[in-house]
């Protein structure tokens, strides 16, 4: 089979891309633009595979999609691309507009053009907003959208266009909602990697508000690993959410990851960020029950394979 994969760039999408070659015989054909928060030197090691090619392009680039799409033909495409740092859609949510909402409809008329097989949509459980920080609730696949940044709105409306191509078009499509992923290969903006630097260069943590926000945590390679199953045996129109068991306060996160380094941490309170959601919890067991998925990474495995990765690289 031939897998378009967009975004593979990135964080997860590099994962991905190494989690289906070193599992299946499926060419992978990776779509990105490289912006900030795309580089090559990610897929450094798979670059001389011959089942792994690499295509420069824009997925609201309808020109250069299709034709990406008629010479490469792809069986599955899955879109991972995206502006995906919350701080940067606050101030300038255009762009997650464009990217996140066009680009995957770009993506999914492409796919109906060229009778691609299976669209798979890589969304966010931020998608359905936030929970008070003591509650008892949690989100399910069905829970309603209530999204609080610009980036969480250009993810949720994404996921609603990929609902109304299933329903109009037939488009045969699925998403998968997950949780903050960890992991190597995560740009050096995001929370972890700023803790582990700060940490290892003895400079403060800028910390939003308390601290006392929740995550899940799932390291990435699970994700991947529940991706590719949606991918390959999740039935058409179906959303899963996709999470650990792993729920953490920032300070907590910080305090850990301090204590995996043996070194101390120096927090330095900065102002919230605006509409920060407090905490969100979901439920996985549809994956479970559907398609027996479970994390198989602990956060103490996780965190410890993470830490090491990032100290080997800075
Ligand atoms: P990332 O920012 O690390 O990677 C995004 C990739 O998309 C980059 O390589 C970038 O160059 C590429 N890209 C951006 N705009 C593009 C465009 N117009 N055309 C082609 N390529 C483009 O993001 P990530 O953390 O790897 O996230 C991947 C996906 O997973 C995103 O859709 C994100 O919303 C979703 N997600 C991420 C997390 C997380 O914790 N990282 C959690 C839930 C969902």
């Amino acid at each position: 089979m031939r897998i378009v994969v967009t975004g593979g760039a990135g964080f997860i999408g590099c994962n991905f891309i190494r989690y289906e070659l070193s599992h299946y015989k499926d060419d992978i054909i990776c779509i990105d633009s490289l912006t900030y928060a795309g580089s090559l030197d990610n897929l450094k090691d798979v670059k001389n595979n011959p089942k792994c090619t690499f295509v420069k392009a824009d997925i609201t680039d309808t020109e250069t999609i299709d034709s990406i799409f008629i010479e490469y033909k792809p069986d599955i495409v899955i879109n991972f691309a995206a502006e995906s740092h919350v701080d940067n859609s606050i101030n300038n949510p255009d762009l997650f507009t464009k990217t996140n909402v066009l680009g995957t409809q770009i993506l999914m008329d492409a796919c109906l053009k060229y009778g691609v097989k299976r669209f798979h949509q890589v969304s966010t459980d931020e998608v359905y907003g936030d929970l008070p920080l003591d509650t008892k609730d949690f989100f399910t696949e069905s829970s309603p959208l209530k999204p609080s940044s610009p980036y969480a709105a250009s993810k949720a409306s994404a996921d609603l266009m990929v609902l109304a191509y299933v329903r109009t078009y037939g488009l045969n499509a699925t998403i998968t909602r997950s949780s903050n992923n960890y992991g190597p290969y995560q740009h050096s903006e995001k929370f972890i990697p700023v803790v582990i630097d700060a940490i290892k260069n003895k400079k403060d943590i800028p910390v939003y508000g308390d601290g006392s926000n929740i995550r899940n945590w799932i390291y990435v390679e699970d994700n991947c690993i529940a991706i590719d199953l949606v991918v390959r045996k999740g039935e058409k129109a179906n959303i899963y959410n996709i999470c650990s068991d792993t729920e953490l306060s920032n300070l907590e996160l910080i305090n850990i990851i301090s204590k995996t380094m043996n070194m101390d941490a120096k927090i330095k309170f900065v102002q919230d960020r605006k509409g920060h959601d407090l905490s969100y919890f979901m439920l996985k067991d549809k994956i479970g029950n559907e398609l027996n998925w479970f994390p198989k990474n602990s956060f103490d495995e996780g965190i410890q394979k993470t830490v090491s990765w990032y100290l080997e690289k800075i």
